[in-house]
């Protein structure tokens, strides 16, 4: 389950995605997650983080002073949690909600004028369907911009080491397994209508040959 809200205050947006992990979740940077010990692809925190960035970018238009913050609550009874995340994202628990909730600055009140202010920006940007977007076309391969870029700060500037892929602009890291887990799902999205252009050798190509097909093998082989 993956229940993402917002809450709105006149000077505090807070956005929210909700987890239902039944079980031990771990989460070590990257793209990847563990649920109880099975890896699994996993951009939430990714996701979170760009979806905050777009968030902070609406409310700058109207206000710059409205703080915009990321909370993700792990709601699962018995779910239980390991996470290391560089991304600025509170978490809490199922039992911390309370707390959360009752911790929370004053918030002021919403007057009718700000509610329409706020109504009217969302709306702007409202995106219908996000998901249907068109598959590209094997010929568009080529105008791809080939590398590795960071998952944090999507800078191409990122160095390839023995196990893990480091960012020199933001010194973010990730393992090389959930680089090439990202590069096979960006792959699989970008030709949702060509499954054909899943192949080593454009996952190869993709990340500029940066990582030999030998080791792209291995780890789709261990994650399928
Ligand atoms: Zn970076």
């Amino acid at each position: 389950m993956n229940a993402e809200f917002i809450l709105i205050s006149a000077d505090h947006w807070i956005v929210i995605a909700i987890k239902n992990y039944p079980g031990h979740y771990e989460h070590d940077q990257g793209i990847t997650s563990k649920l109880d010990g099975k890896e699994f692809f996993d951009s939430s925190f990714y996701y979170m983080y760009n979806r905050t960035y777009k968030i902070d970018y609406i409310t700058h238009l109207i206000n710059p002073d409205i703080k915009v913050t990321s909370l993700m609550i792990f709601i699962n009874e018995h779910s239980f949690t390991d996470i290391n995340t560089s991304y600025d994202i509170e978490i809490i628990q199922r039992n911390g909600v309370k707390h959360f909730i009752e911790n929370l600055a004053p918030v002021t009140p919403l007057s009718e004028d700000l509610l329409a202010i706020f109504t009217d920006k969302l709306n702007k940007y409202h995106v219908e369907n996000p998901e249907k977007f068109e598959s590209l076309q094997p010929s568009d391969f080529d105008s791809l911009q080939k590398g590795i870029y960071c998952p944090h700060c999507l800078s191409f500037n990122t160095e390839v080491r023995r196990s893990y892929i480091q960012c020199k602009d933001c010194e973010a890291t990730e393992t090389k397994a959930a680089t090439v887990l990202r590069h096979v799902n960006e792959l699989k999205v970008l030709f949702h209508q060509h499954p054909k252009m899943l192949k080593t050798k454009n996952l190869y190509d993709l990340m500029n040959h940066q990582i030999p097909p030998r080791t792209i093998r291995k780890y789709i082989k261990q994650n399928q």
